[in-house]
């Protein structure tokens, strides 16, 4: 009896540290957020020349300073959302969600992400019918943005990302593909695709802003939903992920 006493005492004294350390990761991301988000709106007030004209070199390390800055934005939304998705106290919000229509509102975010890359998205969807999930529509959202956000940037120019969205076979869940000819993922790193801050080296060859955070995030919200991820992938052929959330 003593033994499993001091088994829930030690088990108390654990959850406390999480806890103090989930606060501590968020109140630190949201000042550092805050003042990031003002460091944005200054630079943006020199590249509306709100604060007189400047020279061409000016502008680029102004243009320079935005986009790092921009990226830090990022990184740190992605750090207070993973810490939200892993706090198993933190309770999702579920409800029914047509996921047509999220799938719609997170491609029109990309729009000219794609446009940059000259990537062509299509999005393959069942017509005239809604395809909903009970889901927390936010944190949905950010399993959208991650992967759609991955398709595009390790893609080549003048691909093409293609979406589908349909009933699974046993018509249990909503099957979401997302699917990609860029630089795929190796072998030997696929088993560690998943893990926290894992990136595969042709990734960082490609794109040296990546931070390995958002697949870990990804998994374990579609996991909270009782759902599944997986992908398959050849490297320099293609990627495809995808998902099953289970269906209204
Ligand atoms: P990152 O910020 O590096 O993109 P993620 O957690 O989103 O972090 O992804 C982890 C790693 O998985 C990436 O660094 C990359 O190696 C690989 N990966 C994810 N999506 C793709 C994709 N569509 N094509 C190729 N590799 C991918």
């Amino acid at each position: 009896m003593d033994e499993i006493d001091n088994l829930k005492a030690e088990n108390e004294k654990l959850k406390k540290i999480i806890d103090v350390k989930s606060d501590l990761i968020s109140v630190s991301a949201h000042q550092l957020r805050t003042s990031l988000s003002a460091i944005k709106w200054t630079l943006r007030m020199f590249m509306d020349k709100d604060l007189g004209e400047m020279t061409p070199e000016q502008e680029e390390f102004i243009n320079k300073a935005f986009q790092s800055n921009d990226e830090m934005i990022k990184l740190v939304s992605k750090l207070l959302l993973i810490n939200q998705a892993d706090d198993t106290a933190i309770t999702f919000n579920f409800k029914e969600v047509d996921l047509i229509e999220l799938l719609d509102q997170t491609l029109s975010e990309f729009t000219d992400e794609a446009k940059k890359k000259c990537i062509d998205i299509v999005f393959q969807k069942p017509k005239d019918a809604s395809v909903s999930s009970n889901c927390d529509k936010q944190m949905i959202h950010i399993v959208f943005q991650n992967l759609i956000e991955n398709a595009i940037k390790y893609s080549h120019e003048h691909e093409q990302v293609t979406i589908h969205i349909q009933p699974s076979t046993d018509s249990k869940n909503v099957e979401i593909s997302i699917h990609d000819n860029g630089i795929g993922i190796d072998q030997k790193d696929q088993k560690n695709i998943f893990n926290k801050l894992f990136r595969a080296n042709n990734a960082i060859e490609k794109d040296h802003t990546g931070s390995g955070l958002g697949l870990f995030t990804t998994k374990n919200i579609v996991e909270r939903h009782n759902g599944k991820i997986w992908f398959e992938s050849k490297e320099k052929e293609g990627t495809t992920f995808y998902i099953h959330l289970p269906i209204l």
